[in-house]
């Protein structure tokens, strides 16, 4: 999902050639030669909406192998809409310690429930024995999980054939689930597995601040809903059945993913066009749009486009063939998510052109696909490993395309955009979030388990922190070694489970570097970095002058800077300051006076929560001085796209 996605409602000047038209292509099948997977979670799924009363009627079979070295005394599920069932819920609980969320005035059926009415394990009833379980907070009100004794343990190796019937109601949006009139979007929506370790089940408790995580398998998914309805979902459609009573069957199918996810609403207009690239396999995109976004259609597409390009030469190819890009209805609070295969993106009625509404969003969304979808990190434990490389990779593929990308805001309840053009929004800064980051820097530290972040600031941690210390790396070891560091990353963890030491390991062994100590700092501890110029005098001496410079570091962290030193003859001398120490004198005997000195000028450090203390003159010349000036102005502009966004 997006972190503050409206503060990336900035503006850039298009630039993308048109698309290569769609081609005739073999449909693909959602299946593959070869598994990619363990595909040890398999769900076969029949689905029913009652789009009246919004309510579903499923059920499933799953096959689960247990792939650990421990028998399972016991199968742990994620029931996810119960935590949406009333206020006492962990998820609601959490939520009301964030602002902005109003659920006092819900009708009684805009509020979200599933119920498990039969359970078998391997044909034997076992329904009496299932029972709620709070592995993480113990609140006796939660319901999102439920633990199932088993009669005989499944042994390490062996499967299982679980069948279960549910029904459920679909809420009015939480999370970017549920409806809005006719519109649905249907996720986290059936009984799933939580994921077996060699330490019992991960199967954690719905919170508000976190998303998901599940082992791989096969998807064959049949989901009826009223006919005449366009549907999509995970995987490829394989059939499609009217069922004479006004309704259609329609069944996808998907192999080698974790979850998934469908929508349905008779507003939808659907598009479709091709992604083809010279050395990636070619992906046929479905787009399903509201009727009155019509026209920003190729928008999406390029916008998609830019993530199969960039994110498949950088990491690895997309394999899937096919990616369905769903515009959700205006209101329904389902924009901006990632599913396997399929996600949400999100525009506004008035999206001229230049403005990053859609791509912003696309670009991310999409991008999921590869951090989330292909490498599937804990994102209840770890989700920085898929948000925050996300976060940063989004940056690094808007930056190729759509730069320079500049400020709008909108006015009049949001509706009419205004664009800023004189002002600049950098990847680094604006990019990054690198305002969200510098207001909550000491919230968490980063490797707390995201599910215990706190809630309302645990987004900047997850998100803007790790895209500022990736990109940081990225201007202190290079592109190249950083790139393979992640594509390597990338190969070695695809459809499976990495931690995040897995990660650092990756790092070291691709740079060929130690750097523990950087991660200790940016990973394992909530420190912040922040270096400056602390003093600044010329003395005259003679006939030279004496020039100290002293500069500071301020905050906990450490990080190796340079120090830039300018005279008024034009000698610039650059000093490699190790960083370690509280402070470190500069001195200069020079015939010229010292001009200005100035703490990392390259900005390699992009985790200095004050940049403007990074530089002193002593002779403040005009153009100095409109710098300094910018950069308290862009100082503000954060500030204020911070406010604005944490508003809408
Ligand atoms: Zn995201």
């Amino acid at each position: 999902m997006p972190r503050m996605r409206r503060a990336l409602a900035t503006v850039f000047l298009f630039a993308l050639t048109c698309s290569s038209p769609a081609s005739a292509q073999p449909g693909r099948t959602g299946a593959f030669t070869q598994p990619l997977s363990p595909r040890n979670a398999n769900y076969t799924i029949a689905a029913r909406l009652d789009s009246a009363t919004r309510t579903i009627t499923g059920s499933e079979t799953i096959t689960w192998r247990n792939i650990t070295s421990k028998p399972a005394a016991d199968l742990q599920f994620h029931l996810y809409w119960n935590g949406w069932k009333n206020t006492r819920s962990t998820f609601m609980r959490e939520r009301a310690l964030g602002s902005g969320n109003d659920d006092s005035r819900r009708r009684p059926d805009e509020w979200a429930s599933i119920e498990v009415t039969t359970i078998t394990v391997a044909g034997s009833d076992r329904t009496a024995t299932k029972r709620f379980i709070a592995p993480d907070d113990e609140n006796p009100n939660d319901e999102t999980v439920m633990s199932l004794p088993l009669a005989q343990p499944i042994e390490p190796g062996a499967s299982a054939t679980i069948e279960i019937a549910w029904t459920a109601h679909v809420p009015r949006t939480f999370a970017r689930t549920g409806a809005i009139g006719n519109f649905f979007f249907i996720a986290q929506w059936f009984p799933k597995l939580g994921v077996l370790q060699e330490d019992g089940w991960n199967c954690h408790q719905f919170h508000s601040g976190t998303e998901f995580f599940s082992d791989y398998g096969v998807y064959d998914v049949s989901l009826t809903v009223p006919a005449g309805w366009p549907l999509g979902a995970t995987g490829v459609p394989r059939e499609r059945r009217d069922n004479g009573d006004r309704t259609t069957t329609h069944r996808y199918y998907q192999e080698d993913v974790h979850d998934f996810a469908w929508t349905t609403s008779p507003d939808y207009i659907e598009r479709t066009a091709r992604f083809e690239h010279p050395r990636l396999p070619p992906v046929e995109m479905r787009l399903l749009l509201q009727p009155e976004h019509a026209g920003q259609a190729e928008r999406h597409f390029d916008a998609t486009r830019t993530t199969l390009k960039y994110y498949g030469e950088w990491y690895g190819a997309y394999p899937y063939g096919h990616i369905t890009i769903v515009d959700p209805a205006f209101q329904s609070g389902a924009g901006g998510m990632e599913y396997p295969t399929l996600f949400t993106a999100g525009t506004r009625w008035l999206a001229p052109a230049g403005v990053t509404t859609p791509e912003g969003v696309t670009v991310h969304e999409a991008g999921h696909q590869f951090w989330y979808g292909i490498v599937g990190n804990n994102e209840f434990e770890d989700a920085w490993m898929d948000e925050g490389l996300n976060t940063f990779s989004t940056a690094r593929a808007v930056a190729q395309v759509y730069d320079p990308n500049h400020l709008a805001l909108h006015y009049f309840g949001g509706f009419v955009p205004w664009v800023f053009k004189d002002i600049a929004l950098g990847r680094e800064t604006e990019g990054n979030r690198l305002a969200g980051y510098r207001r909550d820097a000491k919230s968490d530290a980063q490797s707390t388990p995201t599910y215990r972040y706190f809630p309302s600031t645990g987004g900047s941690i997850t998100y803007n922190k790790t895209a500022l210390w990736l990109n940081t790396m990225e201007r202190w070891i290079g592109w190249p070694v950083l790139q393979r560091a992640m594509s390597t990353h990338f190969e070695t963890w695809k459809f499976r489970h990495p931690k995040p030491n897995d990660f650092f390991d990756v790092v070291s062994q691709v740079t060929g570097q130690n750097l523990g100590w950087y991660f200790d700092q940016v990973y394992r501890s909530s420190n912040v970095f922040d270096y400056g110029v602390q003093d600044l005098k010329s003395v005259r001496d003679g006939d030279q002058y004496r020039a100290n410079v002293v500069v500071r570091r301020y905050g906990e962290g450490t990080f190796p800077v340079d120090v830039l030193v300018t005279f008024s003859n034009g000698e610039r001398v650059t000093e490699h300051w190790d960083g370690t120490d509280r402070w470190k004198l500069y001195a200069y005997d020079r015939l010229a006076p010292v001009l200005s000195a100035q703490v990392d000028p390259n900005r390699v450090l992009l985790l200095d929560v004050n940049y403007t203390n990074n530089s002193k003159t002593l002779e403040p010349k005009g153009a100095a001085a409109a710098t300094k000036w910018s950069l308290t102005w862009m100082v503000w502009l954060q500030d204020c796209l911070l406010s604005w966004a944490a508003l809408v």
